[in-house]
């Protein structure tokens, strides 16, 4: 055999050995672990688990004649929530009135007041809206301390969603609006106490973020609806760990969710969990932060194992991934 027909050989079995191990990764992506969840494919890149930021500098402040408002933003995207910081001597209480509701704001030792900002995933973007902050002083006078925030697109995706035959009944406008329903009358219970702790919030289940929040999701090409939280990649029976500290507001079975638990954490943050195959916890319950409070599972409207994670503030659906991201106080 000729050198040059060695080579050619040897250039042959080198790229054999390449398509094949690109075909293997190939199938290792369109099998996803943990079964059907037709969603997995959707979302494309991966996306990095997500930790907790770290405290930033404020990015506005405005200040007021005995106290100063300092805003770690500059501008607010649909479905986030971002943090709005109260300082000055003599300053008990403070409450923000922004988007519709009255938001109340807590104490941080040696660091004045926090509250809490949320802007819906459909408020409309593009334009500018009055945050008009109230503070109370210890001799009972009030100073109003104001400044127009600025809501941004949320830039959120669309995807088209087959659900199986067994589950076609759940395509229902009426059954997803009586639903949504129940959640906000829950939400609107603000419990004025901070339940979380200095570590914040964690991931329920630390794997693979697959649909995103705020999706534009159509289903069976028929229904048309709003993801209102992210989606994760696991198996029936993966624990499924309470975000942080508080206590069981709901825990029971949805249509929509299945077997769903909302843990509210106070100062209007309420944490939801779905498709549960198991719920640990029942309502009434204080957990902690990390608590198994159930298993991952496929119940509800699904198109297969995986978990359903979705965060409220002030009765505002926002990105639990951005949440997680955040610094909290
Ligand atoms: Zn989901």
């Amino acid at each position: 055999m000729s050198p040059k027909r060695i080579s050619l050989i040897v250039l042959l079995l080198l790229l054999c050995f390449i398509v094949s191990v690109g075909v293997i990764g190939a199938q290792d992506d369109a099998t996803p672990q943990g079964g059907t969840d037709s969603l997995d494919t959707v979302a494309g890149t991966p996306v990095p688990l997500p930790t907790q930021g770290a405290r930033s500098a404020p990015v506005q402040v405005i200040s007021g004649e005995n106290a100063r408002v300092n805003l770690f933003f500059a501008n607010m995207g649909q479905g986030t929530i971002q943090l709005a910081q109260v300082e000055g001597q003599n300053v008990t209480s403070a409450t923000a009135s922004w988007l519709n509701h009255l938001i109340d704001f807590f104490p941080v030792e040696d660091e004045g007041l926090f509250g809490l900002l949320s802007v819906g995933m459909e408020q409309t973007p593009r334009r500018d809206y009055p945050l008009v902050i109230t503070v109370v002083y210890a001799d009972g006078s009030r100073e109003t301390i104001s400044t127009p925030i600025e809501i941004v697109l949320g830039g959120f995706i669309r995807q088209e969603v087959l659900l199986p035959p067994d589950k076609a009944y759940l395509l229902d406008a009426e059954t997803e609006r009586a639903e949504l329903a129940r959640l906000e009358s829950i939400f609107v219970q603000t419990s004025s106490e901070r339940k979380w702790d200095d570590t914040g919030f964690a991931l329920p289940i630390s794997a693979a973020l697959t649909s995103p929040f705020g999706a534009f999701r159509v289903f069976n090409s028929t229904l048309n609806t709003r993801h209102t939280g992210w989606d994760i990649r696991c198996t029936i029976g993966t624990p499924v760990l309470a975000s942080a500290a508080g206590r069981v507001v709901f825990a029971g079975t949805l249509p929509i969710r299945g077997n769903h638990v909302i843990i509210d954490h106070g100062m209007g943050v309420y944490s939801g969990y779905s498709h549960l195959s198991v719920v640990n916890v029942t309502r009434g319950q204080m957990v902690t932060k990390e608590q198994v409070i159930g298993m991952a599972g496929s119940t509800g409207r699904t198109s297969g194992p995986h978990f359903h994670w979705e965060i409220a503030v002030n009765g505002e659906w926002i990105d639990p991934v951005e949440f997680l991201r955040m610094w909290m106080p």
